[in-house]
């Protein structure tokens, strides 16, 4: 296989595991908080806001995921005239595709 394609393939596998802890995050948050609710109200709030920040910077990282094919942003998170679609950038956990290239985050190859 050639290293260009070994490159992309690993670069959409990052973004991936990126994205699974993301989506694991937000799904996880209000659970987590249930139960950390069980340990008592300091660690219910220290927890929710740790977990919260932990939320934040996840999402930071993977809104800055570069595309390994195009080197540009693979998920372009600001409006504007070029990049603008009904289902642009606030659809962000269901876009699976580079906004540059179009390149599929989970294509068999
Ligand atoms: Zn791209």
């Amino acid at each position: 296989m050639k290293p260009e394609k070994m490159n992309i393939i690993s670069g959409l596998q990052r973004i991936r595991l990126k994205r699974r802890v993301c989506l694991a995050i937000i799904f996880g948050f209000l659970p987590g908080c249930v139960v950390l609710g069980l340990l008592g109200p300091i660690a219910a709030m220290s927890g929710a806001l740790g977990l919260f920040l932990v939320g934040l910077w996840v999402q930071h990282r993977l809104n800055r995921s570069l595309c390994p094919r195009c080197h540009k942003l693979f998920f372009v998170v600001s409006f504007d005239k070029n990049h603008y679609r009904p289902d642009g950038p606030l659809s962000f956990p269901p876009q699976r595709n580079c906004r540059h290239c179009n390149l599929e985050l989970y294509k068999k190859r």
